[in-house]
């Protein structure tokens, strides 16, 4: 088979679809796994059951169902959500939007895509930029999605120390560098691998960068603000015409429903509308119609807040609590501060194996977690270790499972250590 530029660099082997294939062939291999590994969302009774009844009224009105599978939406997506939504975060944030600030996609993952490749890659004339990534760690997800090679940059973060086992990423900003061949700024808030959340401190100077620069502060809030809410310290709602935030309807309980949110200016969702109609036709409507009577009520954010927050939040805690447990004081290890998501960030410092070998051990007693050094999508390849050094693990799955997790990866240290 001859494939184009495209179609090599999309059939290459990437990162993320050798993890994916991973844990799906883990999974299907029918071995009792302990799978930390995915960014699969919890279930959460009171989100189902709201769904469930949700889902009830819509197949008993005829005129509703049609909605549901029977019409195309506009490429911008269903009409009565976003509605709904524009006037919800007026209310409580007076973002002073209006329904051409919005779009929805199939999933925030198609827009991260759209957007990449719309503010990175080829601008003729010789002319290339990049997507800068001012905090590594960073989503995987973003690492193959750049149709032109080395779309990333990204900056190695300053480390503090913020317990006696407990560290914290933060930006550097005396190495972020946005030049005239800057095309985007993207954070992930709260960070996916990491759990970290950039400050309010930290976003509003990246937002003046952006701005000084004429381009976009992407804003990654598939676990953030307003919603679905995984965070465990202070974040505010945040939006104004510099910043393109994308949210999602994944980690509140409804990744198959492939809804994803971008707010920007009218100009980039027209743009990415237009993307959207050439890749999709049109968005799916179902993740939509299902949220539309939280988004018309609020309760999408009372939900965020008083259910899904406290879920993950104790999850985290009786997390930390078994590793704590688990690891003791023999050797050097810590956990990146959980500030939000599902996910612990460990660190095992001057460890005599690589992440990946440590991966690789684990896999092999049952246990699938993601070695940390896949995260790091656009840092120049360079001497500093810590990338070999670190796991994500998620705990949004069985606690007693998690937990067994955690001291199955505790023992395994351990023993690295013994045997050094
Ligand atoms: N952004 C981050 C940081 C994620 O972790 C994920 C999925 O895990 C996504 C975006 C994409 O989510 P979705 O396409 O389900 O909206």
């Amino acid at each position: 088979m001859k494939l184009s530029a495209f179609g090599r660099k999309f059939t290459a082997d990437a990162g993320i679809t050798s993890l994916m294939d991973d844990l799906g062939n883990a999974l299907a291999s029918g071995d009792d796994m302990i799978m930390m590994g995915g960014g699969n969302p919890g279930q959460i009774p009171a989100v189902q059951d709201r769904l469930t009844e949700i889902l009830g009224e819509i197949a008993a009105d005829p005129e509703a169902m049609k909605r549901l599978v029977g019409v195309y939406d506009p490429p911008k997506g269903e009409k009565q959500f976003i509605a709904a939504l524009t006037d919800l975060l007026n209310r409580e944030y007076g973002w002073g939007l209006t329904p051409e600030n919005i779009a929805l996609t199939n999933g925030s993952q198609a827009a991260f895509f759209m957007l990449f490749n719309m503010f990175g890659g080829d601008f003729g004339d010789g002319l290339r930029k990049h997507i800068l990534l001012p905090l590594a760690p960073e989503y995987i997800g973003y690492a193959d999605a750049g149709i032109a090679p080395e779309l990333f940059r990204a900056v190695q973060p300053d480390i503090s120390f913020t317990g006696a086992h407990e560290f914290k990423y933060r930006v550097d900003f005396d190495a972020v560098e946005v030049t005239g061949e800057t095309g985007a700024i993207c954070v992930s808030r709260p960070t996916n691998p990491t759990g970290n959340v950039i400050t309010d401190e930290e976003l509003t100077r990246l937002e003046e960068m952006a701005r000084a620069h004429d381009i976009p502060l992407i804003v990654d809030g598939a676990y953030g603000t307003p919603f679905p809410s995984l965070l465990y310290v202070e974040a505010k709602p945040h939006w104004n015409e510099q910043v393109i935030l994308c949210l999602s309807l994944s980690k509140l309980g409804m990744p198959a429903a492939r809804t994803g949110i971008v707010i920007a200016s009218g100009e980039i969702v027209k743009a990415l509308s237009g993307i959207n109609a050439i890749m999709n036709l049109a968005t799916g409507s179902f993740g939509a119609m299902l949220a539309e009577p939280l988004v018309r009520s609020g309760e999408i954010l009372s939900l965020s807040r008083e259910v899904v927050c406290p879920f993950y939040k104790a999850k985290m805690e009786r997390a930390v609590t078994a590793f704590r447990e688990a690891m003791g004081d023999d050797c050097r290890w810590y956990v990146h501060k959980p500030e939000g998501a599902m996910f612990l960030w460990l660190w095992f410092p001057d460890l005599p194996v690589t992440s990946l070998e440590l991966y690789q051990r684990l896999k092999a007693r049952g246990v699938l977690v993601v070695s940390g050094h896949y995260f790091f999508p656009g840092l120049p390849e360079n001497d500093w270790r810590h990338r070999h050094e670190c796991l994500r693990v998620t705990y949004s799955q069985d606690d007693e499972r998690v937990a067994a997790g955690l001291r199955a990866i505790a023992e395994e240290v351990k023993a690295i250590w013994r045997e050094a």
